[in-house]
């Protein structure tokens, strides 16, 4: 049996836990990464799995030194964002311009993301192992290291962070508790051709059955989707031919691009607003999807990742991690400002939601006010936008 020494262990190798890999190798830690699986490799064809990527996080991605390889392979920015309601008046939009900027936000697919960020955490000096199966050992204590047996090795490490996913095992054996809800929607993806080009503009159609996202690619005639679409309506979309579904989309967007035809797969996943009550405990923390999931129709679930990404690095910064005392100041500074602005971001979501996910004629009335507002006044457009940005 090999025992093997980190500073810190990161199970996990989406876009978060590489991340935080890549700024924490450049703070000089010693990291490792346990992932099931390999580097995900590039293809010519558009992925499933995008994220609308705010300025924050593109900062991250230019700190971790992967965003210009990204930017140089395929991303999709968005100068502009229109959000309406299919069933009122309400509708607003609002560009780039308007605050003066390049653009609002880039689309990027998650494995370009994923394989650029490996790359640089690799050139970082970062280890990252493919294991089939990891067991805590030892949760560590004021006097011992996270000890984890991976194959036949012991890796030991003044830190463990779960940055794998929404079911995080990490979160399990730990032991963290959680509070969740069922969305009762499936987000359904799909890559969508368009008679017209999308122009830049990342759009937002609110359906009584749930929001419908067209997210503009690199290809000025497809959008990326994802439609948010109560279970009874999913199931029965993901049951039409290619073309039928193409055709769904068409008449729910209103025709705003013209005609659709369905390019690639189309696949779901169940939706569920899940947040960790606890980050942390002793040597073990959350961070990304592993700490909360929300519901993609602000597509800011990553961008809360990202954010915790930067604020983690921050905190643990230069501090003696062997010392359970200051590891445990910098994570309870990390989970209590994380913790709020997720809350925050969780409870505007789910005002959102409940606002344009109800057919009610007051609800409607007010939401078509509520819309007009920011449309006709200018400051509070443009701090929408810097909001989304
Ligand atoms: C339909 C949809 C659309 C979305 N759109 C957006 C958007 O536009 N913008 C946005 O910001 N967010 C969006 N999100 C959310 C975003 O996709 C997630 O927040 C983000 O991918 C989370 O990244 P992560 O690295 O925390 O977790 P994951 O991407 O889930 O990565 C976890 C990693 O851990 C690994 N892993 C899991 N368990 C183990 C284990 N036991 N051992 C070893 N490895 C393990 C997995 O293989 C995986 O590689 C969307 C989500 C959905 C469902």
């Amino acid at each position: 049996m090999r025992r093997q020494q980190a500073d810190i262990v990161i199970v996990g190798a989406g876009m978060i836990g590489l991340s935080l890999a890549c700024l924490l190798a450049k703070a000089g830690r010693q990291v490792t990464v346990l992932e099931r699986h390999s580097q995900p490799q590039l293809s010519d064809e558009l992925a499933l799995r995008v994220s609308a990527l705010n300025n924050r996080s593109r900062q991250v991605l230019r700190d971790c030194g992967a965003w210009p390889l990204i930017d140089d392979y395929r991303i999709g920015p968005y100068t502009s964002m229109e959000v309406w309601d299919k069933d009122s008046p309400a509708h607003i939009e609002f560009s780039a311009a308007e605050i003066n900027q390049d653009d609002l936000g880039a689309i990027a697919e998650n494995n370009v993301v994923e394989h650029f960020l490996w790359q640089q955490a690799l050139q970082l000096g970062v280890d990252i192992q493919q294991v089939d199966e990891w067991k805590l050992l030892n949760e560590g204590d004021a006097d011992s290291l996270v000890e984890i047996k991976v194959g036949d090795d012991l890796v030991f490490a003044s830190l463990l962070v779960g940055a794998d996913g929404g079911r995080s095992l990490v979160r399990q054996w730990s032991e963290l508790p959680v509070t969740f809800w069922d969305y009762e929607q499936q987000g359904i993806v799909a890559n969508i051709k368009t008679e017209q080009p999308h122009g830049g503009v990342a759009r937002q159609i609110f359906l009584p059955t749930g929001p419908l996202a067209l997210l503009p690619t690199p290809d000025a005639h497809t959008v990326s989707i994802v439609w948010s679409a109560d279970t009874a309506l999913a199931e029965q979309l993901l049951h039409e031919s290619a073309e039928r579904f193409a055709k769904h989309v068409e008449t729910e967007s209103q025709r705003v691009l013209g005609g659709c035809k369905c390019v690639s797969d189309i696949k779901a996943f169940p939706l569920r607003m899940q947040y960790a009550r606890q980050w942390q405990h002793g040597r073990i923390v959350l961070a990304g999807d592993a700490a909360h999931t929300i519901h993609p129709l602000a597509g800011q679930g990553a961008n809360l990742g990202f954010a915790d990404v930067r604020a983690l690095a921050q905190h643990l910064d230069t501090r003696d991690l062997k010392s359970l005392v200051e590891l445990n100041k910098a994570l309870s500074k990390y989970s209590r400002e994380r913790r709020a602005d997720t809350q925050l971001m969780i409870a505007g979501m789910e005002a959102f939601k409940r606002g344009f996910g109800t057919a009610n004629p007051l609800v409607k009335g007010m939401r078509a006010i509520a819309f007009a507002i920011p449309n006709k006044l200018t400051p509070l457009k443009r701090r929408l936008a810097q909001l989304a940005m």
